[in-house]
């Protein structure tokens, strides 16, 4: 019977093979949740779903696209907002 701790289901389980042919589980911490658009909770594309640790040593371009408002709002909505403002600037 496994732990306490690894009954609560917060950590993932991952069924390793052992060189003698064994099977035994492993347990790892779950990845956050998938980024969603901050207006229409679209999931983002281009931002990776690492742990904070795997995060931090990833360079800044790798972890959200390197435009207007990228990492925080889907293309759609950024081009839909661009627009917005472009046409609020001018009259
Ligand atoms: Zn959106």
């Amino acid at each position: 019977m496994p732990r306490g701790m690894f009954k609560s289901g917060r950590l993932r389980k991952i069924f390793v093979k052992t060189p003698g042919g064994r099977n035994t589980v492993h347990y790892r911490s779950r990845k956050p949740s998938k980024a969603l658009c901050g207006n229409c909770k679209k999931q983002l594309a281009g931002v990776p779903r690492e742990l904070p640790s795997k995060m931090a040593n990833m360079p800044k371009t790798a972890k959200r696209p390197e435009r207007k408002y990228g990492g925080t709002l889907c293309s759609a909505c950024t081009r839909a907002l661009l627009k917005v403002k472009a046409r609020g600037e001018s009259q």
